[in-house]
């Protein structure tokens, strides 16, 4: 149970009373319980095929006879598998403080993230023959959470390629914009319709059309909001239905001219 006791304001002769709020939480209680318990285990059971899989790709870059294509492959299964088994192992955490948080801030550059991000897709892109046009060419300093950052990158990069047709090209661009970090994904693809625009944050949404192209959870972008805003920035979208889709993600540029300076110094 939980109580809540309020004093009422005495008025002229009347006597003043007290308020008591009494209201049955055990089922609320009992939901969380369940849904910890849920994750809980769902964490412990998705661990170990993942650490299979992670195993498995280990043993096969031992052999002899790969050619660096496929032992690229098999490197980028076991970088995605280890981010994968990273997420499965803070899902408990996740499930009680709500996914679009962070946890350890670093000063990071935003655009080795974009750059890593975007080779973990080309292969994926490729075989829906679809072009990935990047340009990061500047240090992107920030102060973030640089899980929860490729987390956000990946998310929108992944849509980007998913609601995208063959034959079309997904822009990506990363550059600093006065006191900001702007990272700018643009795609040619279904676009959202103008009714669903502002729905596309909400947990579980899924455009018609998007259902239709691709599957998903409607998870991915809401995640991405609050990791952003938990990082004091912001995320954006402009689409036109059957035209494409620009997602725009501004992030607080973090003060570190030893860091620039360094950069320059090497690429001269
Ligand atoms: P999911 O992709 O798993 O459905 P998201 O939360 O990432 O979930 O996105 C929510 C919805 O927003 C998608 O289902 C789709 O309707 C729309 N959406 C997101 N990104 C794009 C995009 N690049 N192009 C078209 N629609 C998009």
């Amino acid at each position: 149970l939980s109580v809540t006791a309020k004093r009422l304001a005495a008025r002229g002769d009347e006597d003043a009373g007290v308020l008591l709020l009494v209201h049955d939480v055990t089922a609320l209680t009992y939901a969380q319980r369940e849904r910890e318990r849920f994750t809980a285990m769902a964490s412990h059971e998705l661990k170990h095929p993942l650490t299979v899989m992670i195993g498995n790709a280990e043993l096969a870059l031992e052999l002899d006879d790969l050619t660096p294509r496929t032992r690229e492959r098999f490197e980028s299964i076991i970088a995605a598998s280890d981010r994968m088994l990273t997420m499965t192992e803070s899902l408990v955490t996740t499930s009680r403080r709500g996914f679009g948080g962070r946890d350890e801030v670093d000063d990071i550059d935003l655009r080795l993230i974009v750059l890593d991000s975007v080779a973990s897709f080309r292969a994926t892109a490729a075989s829906a023959d679809i072009a990935i046009d990047v340009r990061a060419d500047e240090p992107l300093p920030i102060a973030a959470d640089g899980f929860r950052m490729r987390q956000v990158v990946d998310n929108i990069v992944s849509n980007a390629i998913k609601y995208t047709q063959s034959d079309g090209e997904v822009r990506i661009r990363a550059a600093v914009d006065g006191g900001s970090v702007v990272l700018t994904v643009a795609d040619t693809g279904i676009g959202i319709d103008p009714d669903d625009l502002p729905r596309v944050l909400t947990p579980y949404f899924r455009a018609a059309e998007a259902k239709e192209k691709a599957g998903g959870t409607g998870l991915g972008l809401g995640i991405s909001n609050d990791i952003v805003q938990a990082h004091g920035g912001t995320l954006s979208l402009e689409s036109e239905a059957g035209a494409g889709t620009t997602v725009t993600v501004r992030l607080p540029l973090a003060e570190t001219p030893r860091a620039a300076d360094d950069t320059h110094r090497r690429d001269p």
